[in-house]
């Protein structure tokens, strides 16, 4: 049986794809922040996948480490003998106006949303290409195609990750290895209920259906990405905001 590999997915919708990924059949390796509380998260999560019917197995790495993201790869090869499908879905905000932002808010963004696409992308593209085949999706945002005002880190992290996938997509493509991006605009997760009322209702004006996301709407994107219906997409950004009108 084949296995998928997701960033950050013991909250919001890392959790919400590993689940569906296990209903579609896949093993799953969860990655986590390594803290107690994002473990005792994904234990859940992994107690979930495991009612599904499928092996889930817990991987703490912090994916903006070069050398976590390698130790981990290497252990979900001994564990599960193959990586068929990666979905790099940390992230993290630290928002405020440019002219305010500091180095240290910048860069903190920038390792942990940018940095670790290249880590990923270099270490589990390594294994894809030897087994020639996988499936890669990378959670880009609206902000990055758009921008959005107090975000000039994070739009810059998430155009960054719709250039590395397109760059990945002619790498790898020969080798039976597809990389794609979903840009996912107003989703209800723990990330956004940090938002205030009124910032939530400006938003909103935008969006063409008057409604946040579900994680599961976003969720159904990346398994369609990681099927076999998807065989033959690749380099694409697919855009998951309901209409978002900027
Ligand atoms: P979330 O609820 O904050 O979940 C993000 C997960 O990533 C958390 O479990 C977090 O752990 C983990 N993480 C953060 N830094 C990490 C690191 N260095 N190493 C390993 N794991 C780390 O956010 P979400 O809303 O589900 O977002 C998931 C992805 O979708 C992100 O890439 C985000 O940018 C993108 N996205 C979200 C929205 C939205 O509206 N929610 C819109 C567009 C794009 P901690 O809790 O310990 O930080």
């Amino acid at each position: 049986m084949a296995t998928a590999l997701i960033t950050g997915a013991s909250q919001g919708i890392g959790a919400c794809i590993a689940t569906r990924l296990a209903k579609d059949g896949y093993h799953i390796a969860i990655n986590h922040y390594p803290s107690d509380g994002d473990k005792a998260n994904a234990e859940k999560v992994a107690a979930e996948c495991r009612d599904l019917g499928v092996e889930a197995e817990l991987f703490a790495a912090d994916v903006s480490s070069y050398d976590q993201c390698e130790e981990m790869v290497k252990a979900v090869k001994t564990r599960f003998g193959t990586i068929d499908a990666l979905v790099n879905n940390a992230g993290i905000t630290k928002d405020g106006l440019l002219v305010r932002m500091s180095e240290e808010q910048y860069d903190a963004v920038i390792a942990v949303n940018q940095k670790s696409i290249f880590h990923m992308l270099k270490l589990v593209g390594t294994v894809m290409m030897r087994q020639r085949s996988g499936r890669i999706v990378s959670l880009a945002s609206v902000a990055g195609l758009y921008g959005n005002p107090g975000q000039v880190n994070y739009s810059a992290s998430k155009a960054a990750i719709i250039g590395m996938t397109k760059t990945a997509a002619k790498e790898l493509g020969s080798r039976n290895v597809t990389v794609n991006a979903v840009a996912p605009g107003f989703i209800k997760t723990p990330m956004t209920d940090a938002l205030t009322e009124e910032q939530r209702k400006k938003m909103l004006e935008l969006v063409a259906m008057k409604r946040y996301a579900e994680p599961s709407e976003v969720a159904s994107v990346v398994s369609f990405l990681c099927s076999d219906d998807a065989s033959y997409v690749t380099g694409q950004v697919i855009e998951i905001s309901g209409g978002l009108m900027m």
